[in-house]
């Protein structure tokens, strides 16, 4: 495979292509093709933004049509039909049926960008600057964004600038299983001495994604809403990464019963891959002034008809949040018996997530990624995340094939059988 075109004009700064190091050529669903023609199922997914798999044929159609009839593809933020189409299908698909009442702030097309959006918006509608975010907390590495991210590695990336606006709390479970963190949290808010700037916003991922499928606790996140809303601080909900289905609802929050101020979602919204991000905002907090957070790509055409045929296709219903539900019991079943299997064989690992976003916390980023190449070398692409990258974490399509889930979920076990037998 001629890879020397990559090696010579790429930065250093290339992650994935490290990991999986062949030319694709091909996706299909859960399926990817390198240029040999050798298949590999795909359990990264575009780190969570293939939600609804490679070249999804509803939403190619959907780009299809929508391109064959000279629909406009960028248009800044103006209106087109496209938008109001997707508007109006987010409020009567989504928004109506869970009694939510957002507006919707159409930023640059990135997460790190909805995220940047979303806490200027607290900062603006509340008139404070600090942010509450968590231990292993991931929004994004632009400067604003890149404040609320605990990981070293991307904090130290700013050539000496020091990340400004945020104070970092533990997360759910940081202090052990018996510890609330939110006691700490709600003592420094009481004590005048605490040293707590009262802040804007508290942003959090129900799931910690890339900080190593951390599951926030129900009760947890109850608490924390009522924390919230005892202090006058906004919510925000960063659904970027378990957002649209990861978690086996549309939103992750829905499972606690919350209803966050502010929430951000990018990676599968567009459902096809394309760039698209947007904040959803309660009506009132809607302070921005004509123009005040810009971008040139605004609200992508193509992206927002794409969104939309997934939004009509995958949840006019609940038929398929009830098959991710059914598929995450059988990747559970098995990642806990994967778990048992390398316990048992003296490497200490636990299973855990919400849905579809699952990991196996192996505890070294050694073994993690020893399990993640034999995976790869039999046909599986597998990552791992967390701060030491110890935890392999699945984020596969939610529309794979259950032929294609269990093949899968068997490379996967041939995988971490050979690294238990060295
Ligand atoms: N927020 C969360 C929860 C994420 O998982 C990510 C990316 O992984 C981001 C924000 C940043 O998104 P992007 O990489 O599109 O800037």
């Amino acid at each position: 495979m001629k890879t020397q075109t990559f090696e010579r004009m790429e930065s250093n700064v290339r992650t994935y292509s490290r990991s999986f190091p062949v030319v694709f050529t091909k996706a299909q669903n859960a399926r990817l093709t390198d240029e040999n023609g050798r298949e590999y199922i795909d359990f990264l997914a575009g780190a969570g933004t293939l939600n609804y798999g490679h070249n999804n044929p509803h939403l190619k159609q959907a780009m299809i049509d929508y391109l064959s009839t000279d629909g406009v593809v960028h248009g800044l933020d103006m209106w087109t039909a496209a938008k109001r189409d997707y508007l109006e299908t987010l409020e009567n698909v989504i928004f109506k049926p869970r009694g939510l009442d957002y507006k919707v702030h159409l930023p640059g097309p990135t997460g790190t960008n909805a995220v940047e959006a979303a806490i200027r918006l607290a900062r603006v509608a509340k008139g404070r600057h600090n942010i509450v975010t968590f231990t292993n907390g991931f929004h994004g590495v632009t400067m604003g964004a890149l404040a609320t991210t605990g990981n070293r590695k991307f904090r130290e990336a700013t050539g000496g600038i020091p990340t400004q606006g945020a104070s970092f709390l533990p997360y759910d479970g940081y202090m052990g299983e018996h510890a609330d963190t939110l006691d700490y949290f709600e003592k420094l808010l009481k004590d005048n001495s605490g040293g707590l700037d009262i802040p804007a916003g508290v942003i959090v991922e129900t799931v910690q994604g890339e900080g190593g499928i951390n599951v926030a606790g129900i009760e947890w996140l109850k608490r924390l809403e009522a924390i919230c809303r005892d202090y006058d601080i906004l919510l925000i909900v960063d659904d970027i990464q378990a957002g649209c289905g990861r978690t086996g609802k549309f939103f992750s929050f829905e499972h606690a019963g919350i209803t966050p101020d502010i929430v951000t979602n990018s990676k599968s919204l567009s459902g096809f891959g394309l760039p698209f991000a947007h904040v959803l905002m309660r009506p009132e907090l809607d302070k921005w002034k004509p123009g005040q957070y810009n971008g040139t790509f605004r609200g992508f055409n193509l992206a927002m008809v794409t969104a939309t045929a997934a939004l009509k296709k995958y949840w006019a219903n609940d038929t398929f949040e009830r098959d991710v539900q059914r598929k995450a019991r059988i990747v559970e079943e098995r990642f806990q018996k994967l778990a048992t299997l390398l316990t048992e064989n003296g490497i200490p690992a636990t299973e855990r997530g919400r849905g579809l976003m699952r990991g196996i916390d192996v505890v070294s980023g050694d073994i993690a990624d020893k399990i993640t190449s034999k995976a790869f070398e039999n046909g599986l692409i597998i990552e791992t995340s967390g701060p030491e990258g110890e935890v392999v974490k699945c984020l596969c399509p939610l529309t794979i094939t259950d032929e294609d889930l269990l093949e899968a979920l068997d490379i996967l076990e041939t995988s971490v059988t050979s690294v238990v037998n060295g």
